[in-house]
């Protein structure tokens, strides 16, 4: 074991403060990375706070980790000393289910290891990327290609593969009409992968204060969900919405906005629940699914896309100090578009 610096909450209410955590030595098929980046989501928020349950605190979060491979286990063979990589949401999973073995390691059926308060297979509870350095099992491990920068590339970890899998899965492409939901991390990432994967894209956000940014990502229309008038005129247009907002919405109003078959795939994640009226759905064969985050090999082929497309996501890097400014900055919706912390400073 050898000792971090890290930032981490020592309960739900009050801040994150600086401390320091233990990581474990490196076994045979781990890496040792020192962390470069850090990216804040929300669900570090809900997390902190005990929106999604009990946690066990000190919790350092973390789920968006670029840095330097700077040590390997005896027995790693996908990656060396000087590498740029890159971990998410997730640390480890069976590997034997039916899901592990179709490299959907997220839907492990076991349960995969999450980044940060999770039981990891040695009893402890994992700590994530709010902190200089993190050992994590080689197969989890995803290389960032050339031409991403560490700092625009830690977003993609969760906010990238949580976008791009079900932009993926439901085919998104030409001739489809992809709305997106909340432009916050998730969502700026939404339009800009929708975008390169040549659909046609809506963004629906609270108010027309996003609007320029918006058709900046790549966005073709822009709407307030605030203005009534917005669910009239688009009624029945969309293949594929991606809700991407944090807190509870009217999904019924939503699910009225999907054409013959579309589907509206929730990947926003609040505690309350979203109840669905059936005819929503009836009258359109229309179809109401979620997705979490993506599989490793999915992870490393939605980086290869980025690098290819030049996509990276739109941050502000702030220092550790800012991180308790940064989650209030979040929860009002006044982020463009997603905090990173520079590890440099914790
Ligand atoms: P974020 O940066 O805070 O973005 C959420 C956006 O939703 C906001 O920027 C805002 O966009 C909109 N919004 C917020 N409150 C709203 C409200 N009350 N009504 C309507 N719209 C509202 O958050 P994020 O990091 O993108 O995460 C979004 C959600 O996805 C969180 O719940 C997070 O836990 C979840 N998540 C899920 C997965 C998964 O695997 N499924 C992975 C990562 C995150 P506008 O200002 O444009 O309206
Ligand atoms: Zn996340």
């Amino acid at each position: 074991m050898f000792t971090v610096n890290a930032y981490a909450a020592p309960s739900a209410t009050g801040g994150l403060v600086p401390t320091t955590i233990e990581r474990r030595d490196v076994g045979d098929h781990d890496v040792l990375i020192e962390i470069k980046y850090a990216g804040i989501c929300h669900s570090d928020i809900h997390t902190v706070r005990g929106d999604w349950g009990p946690q066990t605190y000190p919790l350092a979060p973390g789920h968006e980790i670029a840095g330097i491979v700077t040590g390997i286990g005896a027995a790693v063979t996908k990656h060396a000393v000087g590498d740029r990589v890159g971990v998410g949401c997730m640390v480890n999973s069976c590997g034997e289910c039916a899901n592990c073995q179709a490299g959907e390691e997220q839907y492990c059926l076991a349960g995969n290891t999450g980044t940060y308060g999770a039981v990891d297979r040695d009893g402890t509870i994992t700590q994530g990327g709010y902190s200089t350095h993190v050992v994590v099992a080689e197969n989890f491990v995803v290389t960032i290609p050339d031409g991403l920068g560490l700092d625009v590339a830690a977003p993609l970890l969760c906010a990238g593969i949580t976008t791009y899998s079900p932009l993926h899965h439901w085919g998104a492409g030409p001739g489809k009409k992809v709305a997106v939901v909340g432009l916050g991390g998730l969502g700026h990432m939404a339009v800009k992968i929708a975008h390169a994967m040549g659909a046609e894209v809506t963004v629906l956000s609270q108010s027309l204060k996003k609007l320029e940014d918006g058709l900046e990502l790549g966005a073709d229309f822009f709407h307030a969900t605030s203005d009534p008038a917005t669910f009239e005129l688009l009624a029945g247009s969309f293949d594929l919405i991606i809700n991407t907002v944090s807190a509870a919405i009217d999904i019924n109003a939503y699910l009225r906005l999907l054409t013959l078959d579309g589907a509206l795939v929730n990947v926003g994640a609040p505690a309350e629940p979203l109840p669905v009226q059936v005819f929503s759905l009836i009258m359109g064969r229309r179809s109401f699914a979620g997705s979490a985050i993506g599989g490793i090999r999915e992870t490393q082929e939605m980086l290869n896309f980025c690098a290819e497309h030049g996509i990276g996501a739109e941050i502000e890097v702030i220092p550790a100090e800012k991180i308790n400014d940064a989650y209030e900055r979040v929860l009002a919706s006044d982020v463009r578009y997603r905090f990173v912390i520079d590890a440099a400073t914790l």
